[in-house]
């Protein structure tokens, strides 16, 4: 029988959440280890050395790693997105935040941009 494809979750966090969103991939990594997990450069990177789990890398954000989200949201092949952006601060790569956004609600993806939304995602979606 072929095996299941794996749901996919995209991760993404601007610097100053990328405490955040260690910790909270560390507190859920029971059930994201059952997920195909992809992210953009750094967070991907900084999920995979503190938590063991398996990240598949994307491009940096500012480098065109959130366009790279957006491209695999709108190709159907992620199903939720968790995307901890700091509200405070000014980002060069403003119109490729607005563009993952952009498309998530085309597509009708679920996006989180705060910790309180993955939570809520993270406990209703299943692998
Ligand atoms: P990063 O990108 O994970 O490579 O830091 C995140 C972002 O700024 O969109």
């Amino acid at each position: 029988m072929a095996e299941k494809k794996k749901k996919c979750l995209a991760l993404v966090a601007h610097d100053r959440k990328k405490t955040d969103i260690v910790v909270w991939a560390n507190f859920n990594r029971g059930k994201l280890m059952n997920f195909k997990l992809v992210g953009t450069k750094s967070t991907a990177n900084l999920i995979t050395e503190k938590t063991g789990l398996e990240v598949e890398t994307l491009l940096s954000g500012p480098y065109g790693g959130d366009v790279q989200v957006a491209a695999m949201v709108a190709q159907g092949e992620v199903d939720a997105v968790i995307f901890l952006r700091d509200p405070l601060g000014k980002h060069p790569h403003d119109p490729d935040i607005n563009t993952l956004m952009r498309v998530c609600d085309v597509h009708n993806i679920p996006l989180a941009t705060n910790l309180a939304t993955a939570d809520l995602i993270i406990s209703q979606i299943n692998p």
